[in-house]
């Protein structure tokens, strides 16, 4: 059978929900003909199994029309996304995975923490943004190299600027340096929002999110704007630290976070010549908090001056220097991160229905540390 009167059969094919033909989209990868027997192979952009039965009832009844006896039809269809399996509101649904990484109180490391472990998900593999969402201090810009560079602005949306494999957004990177905003509560969930809505990230693995510390306005904009998937909380050893990460913990209780683990930082010290461990702030006492939520450590992260130095020449010592026992604290961290997303994916445990604007916990007006907090306490 002539190729040319097949394909002007196909050409008779309208794409379901269309009014262009299958020929016409260029959906049409290979005819081939044996006597009346005929061979179509075509891709499609749709995966949903309508579409494909639409068409194949369609092709075999134009191929009869022209003769063909037996018709064999592939079509090749796009993976399915993965079903995410998260509820609630989620104005950036694009993302799959949302990591709240939080702390009692500044100065901690939780920058430092927020930048190593999203640089090592995308070392291995994973299509990763990181939000620095630390108004207050939105230091990631320059922990990444990239305190200069200005996102690229299409109409009223911002590219977010890539680097080391990932995808970031920083109030840094928005606005003129030296500027300072006195950031009201209202004016917090705002950004955060944007963050989420006018930033252009691509469909991503996964989202870390670097919080202002505390327990505030911003922790409950962003669980009621997306529903998170886990929570990280760093710490460092001391007990004045503790008491902090143990309130962070509490918080992502109250708005119904599933809890990742902690990260103990400055946890002890490694002598670099001898490679002994000491105790400086202490070591190992988050892994009593840990116990008390249910959780785990993820990592302890000893003081290293190539931490501080990695901070601030704009490379992460995860990715100068992969090789290292803190980078490979980290890769380990993350994996058992991922595990855990999997894990909560899984159960099917994220939600952020309960903690809506109109249900109770809104209506809480407490103050906790000079923010208004969301809690139902
Ligand atoms: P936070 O985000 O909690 O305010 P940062 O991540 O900005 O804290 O860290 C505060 C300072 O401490 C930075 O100069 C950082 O380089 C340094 N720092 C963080 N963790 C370590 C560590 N484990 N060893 C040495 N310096 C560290």
């Amino acid at each position: 059978m002539n190729e040319e009167l097949i394909k002007s059969a196909l050409s008779k094919v309208v794409y379901p929900g269309f009014q262009k033909d299958i020929v016409s989209f260029g959906f049409v990868d290979k005819i081939e003909s044996d006597g009346s027997n005929v061979k179509v192979e075509l891709t499609i952009t749709s995966s949903a199994k309508e579409v494909e039965e639409e068409l194949r009832r369609g092709i075999d009844l134009e191929l009869s029309k022209i003769g063909a006896e037996k018709v064999e039809i592939k079509i090749n269809k796009p993976a399915i996304p993965r079903e995410t399996s998260s509820r609630g509101k989620n104005i950036a649904p694009q993302i799959k995975n949302f990591v709240m990484v939080s702390s009692g109180k500044g100065g901690v490391g939780k920058s430092t923490t927020s930048v190593n472990l999203a640089v090592a998900l995308a070392m291995q593999g994973k299509k990763v943004g990181l939000l620095d969402a630390d108004v207050y201090g939105p230091n990631i810009p320059r922990m990444l190299g990239v305190e200069d560079v200005r996102p690229e602005v299409i109409g009223n949306r911002v590219k977010p600027i890539t680097t080391h494999g990932l995808e970031m957004i920083s109030m840094g990177s928005l606005m003129e340096k030296g500027q300072a905003l006195l950031w009201r509560g209202s004016l917090i969930i705002k950004a955060i929002q944007q963050f989420l809505t006018d930033i252009m990230w691509s469909d991503l693995d996964v989202l870390v999110i670097d919080m202002p510390p505390g327990t505030g306005d911003a922790q409950l904009s962003l669980a009621q704007s997306v529903p998170v998937t886990a929570g990280i909380t760093v710490t460092t050893p001391q007990t004045v630290a503790l008491d902090d990460a143990e309130r962070g913990l509490a918080m992502f209780q109250k708005l119904h976070i599933p809890i990742a683990g902690i990260v103990e930082n400055m946890s002890g010290f490694i002598c670099p010549e001898t490679g002994k461990e000491y105790d400086i702030f202490g070591k190992g006492t988050a892994e009593e908090l840990a116990k008390k939520f249910g959780t785990f450590v993820l990592a302890e992260i000893p003081i290293d001056p190539s931490i501080r130095v990695g901070g601030d020449n704009g490379s992460p010592v995860v990715y100068s220097n992969p090789d290292s026992e803190i980078a490979k604290r980290y890769m380990k961290a993350v994996e058992k991160l991922w595990e855990e997303i999997e894990e909560i994916n899984k159960q099917g445990i994220v939600s952020n229905e309960a903690i809506q604007p109109t249900s109770e916990v809104s209506a809480c007006s407490t103050s906790h540390g000079g923010h208004s907090c969301g809690c139902s306490s």
